[in-house]
This record gives C-alpha cells, sequence and structure tokens, in this order.
C-alpha cells in the first residue's frame, strides 16, 4: 500500500471513486455517497438544542448544554454501514464527510472547543486512528472551533460491557478517563463529540472529568448518530 498515494491519480482515473453506502461508482456531481443513498440515510433533523431526545438522555447524567445528532443508528442500516466502516475497516475519512453534513446544525451555536472521546493507546495502536480525529478536526474546521485530543485521557482498556447493566457500565466508564491539559478551556463552549450514541454513560463519563476540573464548564455534545430506545 505504500506506493498507493503516487499513483492516486491514476487510479482514481481507472477506477472513479464509489458511494461509501452502496459501493456503486460515483456520477459526476456526485461526492463520497451517491444521491439515491443520500436521500435514504436516516439523518434526524434534530437541531442543535437542550431538549430533544438527545439532550434528554445526556441529561439523566449531567446538565448538558446543547446535543444533537445527525443520524439515527441501525447497526443493520446505512448509518450502521458507514460507521463500520469508519471504525473497523480502515476508512477514517468517512468521518470528514459525516463532519461535512454535521457542521451546519452546530453552525447555530458554534462552539469554541471540540473535544473527540479518546481512545486508550492500545486501541490506537491496533487500529491505527482515533475514528474521531478527522470527524472533529474537519468539524473545529468548518465551525473555527479548536480541536483538542489533549484534554482527556482514557486511562485503561475496559472489558466488553454489552452484557453489563447501564449503572455498571457508568462505573466501569467513569474510572477510564482522567484529564490531561485544561488550558484555554475556561468560559468556551466546550463541544464532546463520539460516534454512536446508545446510554450516554461514556459520553457522562467524560464530561464529568471535565466538570471536576472545571465546575462550571458548558458542554455541548454531538454525535454521528444515536440509537432509539
Ligand atoms: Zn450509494
Amino acid at each position: 500500500m505504500v506506493g498507493i498515494k503516487f499513483f492516486k491519480p491514476v487510479l482514481d482515473f481507472l477506477f472513479p471513486e464509489h458511494c461509501l453506502v452502496c459501493e456503486q461508482p460515483l456520477i459526476s456531481g456526485e461526492k463520497h455517497i451517491c444521491s439515491f443513498c443520500i436521500n435514504h440515510l436516516p439523518f434526524t433533523e434534530l437541531d442543535f438544542d437542550r431538549n430533544n431526545p438527545v439532550a434528554q438522555r445526556l441529561k439523566k447524567f449531567f446538565p448538558v448544554y446543547k446535543a444533537t445528532s445527525l443520524m439515527f443508528y441501525h447497526s443493520e442500516g446505512s448509518s450502521g454501514k458507514l460507521i463500520q466502516d469508519l471504525k473497523y475497516h480502515n476508512r477514517p475519512e468517512i468521518g470528514e464527510v459525516l463532519a461535512f453534513y454535521l457542521a451546519p446544525k452546530l453552525a447555530t451555536d458554534p462552539p469554541g472547543i471540540i473535544i473527540p472521546i479518546p481512545l486508550h493507546k492500545k486501541k490506537l495502536k491496533i487500529r491505527g486512528y482515533n475514528q474521531l480525529e478527522k470527524f472533529g478536526k474537519k468539524l473545529a474546521r468548518l465551525l473555527q472551533a479548536t480541536y483538542r485530543d489533549d484534554v482527556l485521557i482514557k486511562t485503561s482498556h475496559t472489558e466488553s460491557q454489552t452484557r453489563k447493566s447501564p449503572v455498571d457500565r457508568w462505573k466501569n466508564v467513569k474510572e477510564t478517563f482522567r484529564i490531561g491539559n485544561i488550558s484555554d478551556l475556561e468560559n468556551k463552549h466546550i463541544l464532546l463529540v463520539d460516534d454512536v450514541l446508545t446510554t450516554g454513560a461514556t459520553l457522562s463519563a467524560a464530561a464529568s472529568v471535565i466538570y471536576e476540573n472545571l465546575p462550571r464548564a458548558r458542554i455541548s455534545v454531538a454525535v454521528m448518530a444515536f440509537k432509539k430506545d
């Protein structure tokens, strides 16, 4: 794969870009996702505010300022495919595409700081990238915010959480973040970003670590996809 960058113009000519969802070749005017798939993605239409179902779920844990999600999450559907490819099939650029569609919602009350949920360094080494990095950086560019991956640090590798109750999951993840560099966060609108929101326990654990150090922090949340109850 070393030489693939060098030959990219040739490859693009021989093999035009394919839709990230249905994998059919894109036609002229289409970018990343074909028009059929764009029209069928489960976009939430939820504004970036404090009362929508995303915010309600998080409020069980912490006083989130505003929240939103780009899509609803269906593991067998197009949103599931995009996120699984992003996380497990070496397609970090999908994050940039999703950021492009999410940014207009956040522009109604843009954050100053964007913080990704960190990966443990062992996991980072295995995957090779944090799936939120391109997503968060692209959002930061589009919203003129600062991307900060030095604020939260993942401290331990958590075991699979699927069989635990929500309370156990919350306790378990709470111990897995610690604070890193908190300079220049005072009085800023902070946006935590993650891929899929399920119970909200991970995002809440991350928020609580920030609150411990900045009790008056204004923390919002944006995710790629939201799993309905
Ligand atoms: Zn398609």
